[in-house]
C-alpha cells in the first residue's frame, strides 16, 4: 500500500501497462502533497472504459508508457490543497476522463470545460485510477449523490456523461425516437437515459443476448445485426441515432434510418475515417456530429438525473488483482455491461 497521506512525498501503488498493447503490471511512483487546487483521492472503485483499451493500444497516438489506465474513479478525499474549499477530507467523489482545464476560455466560461483547448485527459497527461490513490484538480472531482452506490457510480463519470451529453447535444428531449448503436458500457446506459427521460428507444446490437436484455432495460425495439450485414430498418424513423461502436461500419444504412432533421451522433470512436455520401444528408437536412464527454455542469445534472430516475450501470465487479482478466473480457466484448475494479 501507499504511505499514509501527509506533508511529505508519498508512494502510490498502481497497475501500469509498460508497452503498447501490454499487460498490466505493478508500478510505483511518488507524488508530492496536493498543491493549490489539487486533491488526493483514496480510490475505492474504478470502471473500465473501452477508451482505456484504445489508450493501452495507442490507437490515438497519444499514449505515454508506463500508462496507468482508469478514468471512472470513485474514492474518498484523503487530502486537499491549500485553496480547496468545496471538498473536505472524507467526501465521496468521482473523477472521469478529464483531469483539468484552463477554466478561463470561452468554452470553459460557457460550461463546456470538455471543449477547452487546454483540457487534460486523466490518463493522457498522468496516471489514472488503477491505483490506490489519485491526484487530480479538485474542480474535476464531483461529489457523488448519496443514493448512488460506489460500485455502480464510476461508470457514470465517463460512460454515463458521454452518452447523456451526446444525446442532449444532439437535441434529445422527450417523446422522440432514439436509436442506440452498440450495447456495451456506454450503450446500455444510453438506453436507460433515453427511455427514462420519456423517449421510444430502438437498439442495434451484434449480440443476441443483449437484444433480449435491452428490452428489460427499457428498449422498445431491438435489432440484431450480424457482423458485416445490412441492418434491418426500425419501425419508425429516428430523431437521433447515437453510435457507441468502437469500429468502422457502413454508416449509410443507418443514415437512411434517420428522420428529416435527424442526427447521427458519434460518441464511440471508429478506427477509420468516415466515408459518407452527401445526398442522404442533404435531401433530408440530416446532421452528423460527434461529442466528447461533458462539461462540469452537465456532469452534476447527469448525476442528479441518474439518482432521481434510478439509472444504474449494470456492472461485473472484479478485484484489482484480476484487472488483466477484466481487460481481456472488455477486449472480447464479453462484459455485461461494464467491468468495475474494486481497489480498496
Ligand atoms: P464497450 O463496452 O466495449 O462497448 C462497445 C460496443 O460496441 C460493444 O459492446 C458492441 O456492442 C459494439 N461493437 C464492438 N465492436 C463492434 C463491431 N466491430 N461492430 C459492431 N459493433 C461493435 O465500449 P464502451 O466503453 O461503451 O466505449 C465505446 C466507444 O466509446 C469506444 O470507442 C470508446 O473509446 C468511446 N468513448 C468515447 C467517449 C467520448 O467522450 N466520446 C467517452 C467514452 C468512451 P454489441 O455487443 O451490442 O454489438
Ligand atoms: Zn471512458
Amino acid at each position: 500500500m501507499a504511505n499514509k497521506p501527509g506533508n511529505t512525498t508519498m508512494q502510490i501503488k498502481a497497475l501500469a501497462v509498460k508497452k503498447t498493447g501490454g499487460l498490466l503490471e505493478e508500478y510505483k511512483f511518488d507524488v508530492e502533497p496536493p498543491k493549490v487546487h489539487e486533491c488526493l483521492i483514496k480510490v475505492l472503485t474504478c470502471g473500465i472504459c473501452h477508451s482505456d483499451l484504445h489508450m493501452i493500444d495507442n490507437d490515438w497516438g497519444q499514449s505515454k508508457y508506463p500508462l496507468v489506465p482508469g478514468h471512472e474513479v470513485i474514492g474518498e478525499v484523503a487530502e486537499i490543497g491549500p485553496q480547496v474549499t468545496h471538498l473536505k477530507v472524507g467526501d465521496r467523489v468521482g473523477v472521469g476522463w478529464q483531469r483539468s482545464s484552463c477554466l478561463q476560455c470561452r468554452d470553459c466560461l460557457r460550461g463546456n470545460e470538455n471543449l477547452c483547448d487546454e483540457n487534460q485527459g486523466l490518463i493522457v497527461t498522468g496516471p489514472g485510477g488503477f491505483a490506490d490513490y489519485l491526484m487530480v484538480d479538485s474542480r474535476f472531482a464531483f461529489p457523488i449523490p448519496k443514493g448512488i452506490d460506489s460500485k455502480i457510480a464510476g461508470p457514470l463519470l465517463c460512460g454515463g456523461i458521454t452518452v447523456y451529453a451526446g444525446l442532449r447535444n444532439a437535441g434529445m428531449s422527450s417523446g422522440q425516437e432514439i436509436g442506440i448503436l452498440g450495447i456495451g458500457g456506454l450503450g446500455h446506459m444510453a438506453v436507460q437515459f433515453a427511455k427514462k427521460l420519456g423517449n421510444r428507444v430502438t437498439v442495434f446490437t451484434t449480440s443476441q443476448d443483449k437484444a433480449e436484455f435491452a428490452q428489460k432495460m427499457g428498449a422498445d425495439e431491438a435489432i440484431v445485426v450480424g457482423k458485416g450485414e445490412i441492418p434491418q430498418a426500425p419501425s419508425n424513423k429516428l430523431d437521433i441515432l447515437l453510435s457507441t461502436v468502437p469500429a468502422a461500419l457502413d454508416w449509410v444504412p443507418y443514415i437512411d434510418f434517420l428522420d428529416s432533421d435527424g442526427a447521427l451522433a458519434f460518441v464511440g470512436v471508429p478506427d477509420a475515417p468516415l466515408s459518407i455520401p452527401l445526398f442522404p444528408l442533404l435531401t433530408k437536412r440530416r446532421r452528423i456530429m460527434a461529442s466528447p464527454i461533458g462539461g462540469r455542469a452537465m456532469i452534476n445534472e447527469m448525476l442528479s438525473i441518474a439518482e432521481k430516475f434510478g439509472i444504474e450501470p449494470i456492472v461485473e465487479v472484479f478485484a484489482i488483482a484480476q484487472a488483466n482478466e477484466a481487460m481481456q473480457k472488455v477486449r472480447d466484448n464479453q462484459v455485461r455491461y461494464r467491468a468495475v475494479l474494486t481497489v480498496s
